[in-house]
């Protein structure tokens, strides 16, 4: 039974050492147990088909061709390719030149946004941000008092819809929290937008709406890494209907491999900044490339 890509690679590669030369049937070998591998972290299956291509193409090189550990050549690739796809080094939040930035969360419901929100407030706390908390989930019964406590236990501002007000009007709230910033001296607004279980076409438009409200500097879309492959149909769909810069990757405290990060990486060419891995306003990390090409290796 072999856990680990290494396991598997040093087994199909056993006797190579000093060899000198990968053969054919070595390659094939090798990334057969790439595409499980990548199958069993729930990479998506196109992308799952290109990483292999193109990790074949780079072991036929004269490079590995005549390294003395072949399978270790071949998993440094690996690695290296998954880094190269989950961005190198994780990026920093874009910064307006004028205060309030402004950073917009879209997602399906559940994936975890307004916990985010908490999380991301005492985080730009800690770097010595005045963040402001802001709800315009107006669709969910609970939502605009769930990200109030969650706004007060992470020590932030709030703005919402004002009370007794009837549902309100997500873009007018969005629009007003901005201004309310603004003359309050907050420099980072962070907008808690609605989603539904399934990609809805009405609030899709809605967070479209707000986006042209407030012109967001960073919308980031967060994602439940316990999705798996659905990860890459929802973060197409956002990405057409919302557009995004970034994303967050939430719940990999479970036991998800990570497959998610690289597909939707892969197929939007978005980077993933943040990672929430616990429920907890603490459980919460700017995103590790490197961390997460182990984790998917595993
Ligand atoms: P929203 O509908 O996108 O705003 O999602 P919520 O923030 O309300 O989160 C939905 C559920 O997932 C809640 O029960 C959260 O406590 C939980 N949750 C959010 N982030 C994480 C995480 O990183 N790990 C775990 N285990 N649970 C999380």
């Amino acid at each position: 039974m072999f856990n680990t890509l290494q396991d598997r690679l040093s087994a199909t590669f056993k006797g190579l050492r000093g060899k000198g030369r990968l053969s054919d049937s070595d390659i094939d070998a090798a990334a057969r147990e790439l595409r499980v591998a990548l199958l069993e972290a729930d990479v998506a299956l196109p992308v799952v088909r290109e990483f292999v291509a193109a990790v074949r193409e780079r072991a036929k090189s004269p490079e590995v061709q005549q390294s003395v550990n072949p399978a270790q050549r071949v998993l440094d690739i690996v690695n290296e390719e998954l880094i190269a796809i989950l961005g190198g080094e994780a990026r920093r939040i874009r910064l307006a030149k004028t205060p309030p930035t402004v950073i917009m969360l879209a997602g399906l419901q559940g994936a975890g946004k307004t916990t985010l929100a908490g999380k991301l407030a005492r985080w730009l706390r800690g770097q010595g941000h005045q963040p402001l908390l802001v709800a315009c989930d107006l669709q969910r019964p609970n939502a605009v008092n769930q990200l109030q406590i969650v706004a007060e236990r992470a020590g932030s501002a709030f703005f919402g819809p004002e009370p007794g007000n009837g549902v309100g009007d997500p873009v007018d709230v969005a629009r007003r929290a901005v201004a309310y910033a603004r003359e309050k001296q907050h420099d980072v607004v962070v907008v808690d937008t609605a989603g539904r279980l399934g990609i809805d076409a009405e609030l899709m438009q809605q967070a479209a709406d707000i986006r042209d409200a407030v012109k967001p500097d960073e919308t980031l879309f967060v994602v439940d890494a316990m999705i798996g492959q659905d990860a890459v149909v929802t973060a197409q769909a956002f990405l057409d209907g919302v557009g995004f810069d970034g994303v967050v990757l939430t719940k990999l405290d479970g036991d998800a491999r990570g497959g998610a990060a690289l597909s939707v990486a892969k197929v939007t060419g978005r980077q993933v900044m943040f990672a929430s891995n616990g429920e907890k306003l603490d459980d919460f990390d700017v995103f590790h490339p490197d961390r997460m090409a182990s984790r998917i290796l595993d």
